[in-house]
């Protein structure tokens, strides 16, 4: 863990100005910035002290966080070519089969996707479309030991690396611009007016949105909605809203309604042609905020929901071959040598994509897996351990690999885990506000993930539809293993492109 912490020393990127801040001038800033966010809808609901009426707003970084300008530029580029990646590993029935077939077995969640997905292989595809609204997450990585060039020439980071790509419930399109004009406020704040042009522009909202109506209108029903799949309990409400709001902006006519999988398992039904009808509701469009972990699935009658959809003619985002493509598993497997090869046709498509990987391991039980199990316990602090698993706070770090690995190296279970190599990102200095009436903000050492949105249509043969839409950044306390808003360590940030 020290030689970590030294190494990230190395990778410090320079904040926008000087800190700390002098105190007054910093209090003042945080006061106004806290109700400016709070007023403009940068907020959630409290878990801690939960009131359906009332929001804190989400946590923030004050200043925007430094983040290379062409590192930046090259993740909004690749986002098509990830998006046409994911896309066609969607639509590949025997790669999705062979990754995950020994996970399926050890996995109960993921088994259960699975089996919806054969049995709407088996029974024939209702609705061909798919609509992708997807987001790829990347650390800038200090420690690269990736040989290309192109790596080595950014010191004190040298590139970015892939965490992972979102496929379902894929979140802040709204929280990330929403990042993005609480700096501009905080800039114009503080006078920093020439430092504004730093701060991409970011329509993430608008974007995703018009793939949700687009999407809507090949549907071609003007009477049907777009239903959002949501929690029991919706703490990110603000980012779900806006999304609604944005529709309505986009297209009046567009109705949209919000069940949980429990309601649509009491009402939804399918008509003689496939529709899918929800109450009264015929629905053209399933966007699904949840259903991505086992707690969202109380019963088996969500189970047949999540079934009842599938086999109708609505659109969904995502479908559950789209979930299954966004699995850990299947990462992992694209990973192996002339995997990508298999879906994208162009050498150095292929090579740029294959760049962002860093490196990802079976623990199937063969060989491959027996290595990647001696590596683990042998230094733990050079990997992440993942199970198939979204929505953060289910990985392991650091020593409990150790621990973790040795529980389940003999057991069938093992399968259901993948090991990846742990980025190392730049340290950027900067304060996080709270909800909670903090005192004495001090200047704390924190890391940035990127997420970069993605918008697709299409179906097995071809692809209607391809976009970058967008971005949100999150920032976390250094020490920090994870970064999830909502669940504590992280905070909303936007990039400034040095
Ligand atoms: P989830 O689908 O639950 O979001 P992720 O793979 O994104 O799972 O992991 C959750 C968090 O863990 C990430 O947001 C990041 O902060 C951290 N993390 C994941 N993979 C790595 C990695 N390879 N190196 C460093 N941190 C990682
Ligand atoms: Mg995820
Ligand atoms: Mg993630």
């Amino acid at each position: 863990m020290a030689s970590d912490e030294k190494k990230n020393k190395h990778g410090q990127l320079k904040t926008i100005i000087p800190l700390p801040m002098p105190k007054e001038e910093l209090q003042e800033l945080v006061e106004v910035t806290k109700d400016w966010a709070l007023m403009h809808g940068a907020a959630m609901r409290s878990k801690s002290n939960f009131c359906e009426d009332s929001l804190n707003f989400a946590p923030f970084v004050l200043l925007p966080s430094p983040f290379p300008r062409k590192e930046f530029n090259r993740a909004v580029e690749m986002q098509i070519i990830l998006n046409e990646l994911m896309h066609k590993v969607a639509h590949n029935q025997s790669f999705l089969t062979s990754s995950l077939q020994e996970t399926v077995l050890v996995d109960d969640f993921t088994g259960k996707l699975f089996k919806i997905y054969e049995t709407i292989q088996d029974e024939g595809v209702t609705q061909p479309l798919s609509l992708g609204l997807i987001r790829s997450d990347i650390m800038l990585e200090t420690d690269c030991n990736n040989p290309g060039k192109k790596c080595k020439a950014h010191a004190p980071y040298c590139c970015w690396k892939q965490v992972e790509v979102n496929t379902i419930a894929s979140g802040f399109g709204w929280l990330g611009p929403a990042s993005g004009l609480i700096h501009r406020f905080v800039l114009e704040r503080l006078g920093l007016t020439d430092k504004l042009k730093d701060l991409p522009e970011n329509h993430a909202l608008k974007g995703l949105c018009e793939g949700m109506v687009e999407a809507w209108k090949i549907y071609g029903n003007n009477e049907a909605v777009i239903m959002f799949v949501i929690e029991d309990i919706s703490y990110n409400i603000c980012d779900q809203r806006f999304h609604e709001f944005e529709i309505q902006k986009i297209n009046r006519n567009t109705k949209v309604i919000r069940r949980n999988l429990t309601q649509i398992a009491q009402t939804g039904k399918l008509s003689a042609s496939n529709e899918l009808i929800v109450e009264d509701y015929t629905v053209a469009v399933v966007y699904y905020r949840a259903g991505y972990e086992p707690g969202h699935y109380h019963s088996q009658k969500e189970w047949d929901a999540r079934l009842l959809i599938e086999r109708s003619q609505a659109i969904k985002c995502p479908s559950i071959q789209y979930h299954l493509a966004g699995t850990k598993k299947v990462q992992q497997a694209l990973a192996k040598s002339g995997a990508l090869e298999m879906f994208l046709s162009d050498k150095k498509k292929i090579e740029e994509v294959r760049g962002v990987f860093t490196g990802l391991y079976s623990l199937d039980f063969d060989e491959l897996g027996d290595q990647a199990v001696r590596m683990a316990i042998e230094s733990p602090e050079r990997f992440v351990l993942k199970p198939q698993r979204e929505g953060g706070g289910n990985n392991i770090y650091g020593d409990q690999i150790r621990d973790a690995i040795l529980k389940i190296k003999e057991n069938k279970e093992r399968a259901a885990w993948i090991l990846m190599d742990r980025i190392q990102p730049p340290i950027i200095q900067g304060y996080i506000v709270r909800p909670g009436g903090q005192k004495n903000l001090e200047v704390s050492e924190l890391v940035s993930e990127l997420g970069i949105f993605g918008l697709i249509i299409g179906d097995s043969t071809n692809i209607m539809i391809n976009r970058q839409v967008g971005h949100m950044l999150r920032t976390k306390t250094a020490s920090a293993n994870e970064a999830g808003v909502a669940a504590g360590a992280g905070a909303l940030d936007s990039p400034y492109l040095v």
